[in-house]
């Protein structure tokens, strides 16, 4: 018999900096059967988030950590190879809970079906209208709440989340100002998406000065996906009532002692609303949300970007482009069938 062979990165220990390969190593072992109401899926797109950084560690990251020795969790879509689940026939195409491995087995209950033969390519299922959709949508208009004619500062403003995030706040009559590591970004930013200006933070130099420059009438809403000394500047540039998103603090998650925001007075000062945001909250919501984005993609008014890296071996190291600014868009791992 043909016994299938998952290749599957595990979580040996929990990375204290850039996660490892000792840290994060592969083995290869006989695919799990499915039990009843489960199903095989072999995986072809894997999504690579910050937040799987967050998964690897001990601290609540709202859901739970990755267990020691399990694989790491991610995102996927992926063919039916095997069903013991009347919900799925082999050959179908989902999207599922997986992880950084070759098949995944789990309740197909949990598992999405897509159409494969729509015009939609499959990966933007992990992009644009997925997860990084949705973070963008819900965390800007139900949490930022942006008013036309108000200004909104977006962080990774190049980033698959914060670049959706200052399109439809321009949608949204918003004048919006990112803020990106490099000039390539920032001309993407101003040249293409439509932003009104954008700071290189690596070249900048003093933080405030620069947001201040280029919000000259003060920030109504900032959509945090850094936290750092970046949240630390856009907080004392904010304007009365205030709306601060904190979607993401990408710049600690490989340093746990990196220091928390000190100007937090800011808040009473100029009574500011800072809510924390998570895009599993508004998950009864995902069919009106991807409905919304669909729309806008097919009027050509939200454009996108994939980094699609073939491979499941290059995983690790494609992962950490997320945290030195190297990937450009949504960062997805395909496994060609
Ligand atoms: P991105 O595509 O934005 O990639 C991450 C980007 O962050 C990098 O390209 C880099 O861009 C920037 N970055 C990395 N390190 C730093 C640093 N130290 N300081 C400033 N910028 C840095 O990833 P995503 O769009 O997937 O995620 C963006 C944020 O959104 C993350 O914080 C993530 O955790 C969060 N998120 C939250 C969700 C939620 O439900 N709350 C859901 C999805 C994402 P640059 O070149 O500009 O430095």
């Amino acid at each position: 018999m043909n016994e299938l062979i998952n290749r599957q990165y595990y979580l040996a220990s929990r990375p204290v900096a850039q996660p490892t390969p000792a840290e994060v190593p592969f083995r290869d072992v006989p695919v799990a059967e499915p039990a009843e109401g489960e199903a095989v899926i072999r995986n072809m797109y894997i999504s690579l988030d910050p937040a799987i950084r967050g998964w690897m560690g001990e601290a609540n990251n709202y859901i739970e950590p990755i267990a020691i020795g399990d694989a790491i969790r991610s995102s996927v879509i992926g063919r039916v190879v095997k069903s013991n689940s009347d919900l799925l026939a082999v050959g179908d195409v989902v999207m599922s809970l997986g992880g950084w491995e070759n098949y995944t087995t789990g309740p197909a209950a949990g598992m999405n079906k897509l159409d494969e033969h729509s015009a939609v390519p499959l990966s933007n299922f992990l992009s644009v209208l997925g997860p990084t959709g949705l973070t963008a949508l819900f965390g800007l208009l139900e949490v930022g709440k942006p008013k036309a004619g108000e200004t909104v500062l977006v962080s990774a403003a190049a980033g698959a989340v914060g670049s959706i995030v200052g399109q439809i706040a321009k949608m949204q009559g918003c004048r919006v100002v990112g803020m990106a590591g490099s000039n390539d970004k920032c001309a993407w930013l101003t040249d293409e998406l439509g932003f009104d200006e954008a700071i290189n933070y690596k070249t900048c130099g003093d933080y405030e000065a620069a947001i201040g420059k280029a919000c000259p009438e003060g920030v109504d809403v900032y959509f945090d996906n850094v936290g750092g000394e970046i949240l630390d500047a856009a907080l004392m540039c904010l304007n009365k009532f205030a709306r601060v998103t904190v979607c993401g603090w990408i710049s600690s998650y490989n340093d746990a002692d990196a220091p928390g925001p000190k100007n937090l007075w800011q808040l009473v000062a100029e009574s500011v609303t800072v809510q924390g945001f998570a895009v599993i909250d508004y998950m009864d919501r995902f069919p009106e949300g991807v409905g919304q984005l669909a729309e806008w993609v097919m009027a050509g008014k939200l454009q996108f970007k994939e980094d699609i890296v073939d491979g499941l071996d290059n995983v690790l190291p494609t992962f950490l482009k997320l945290f030195e600014g190297a990937n450009k868009g949504k960062l997805i791992i395909r496994i060609p069938e």
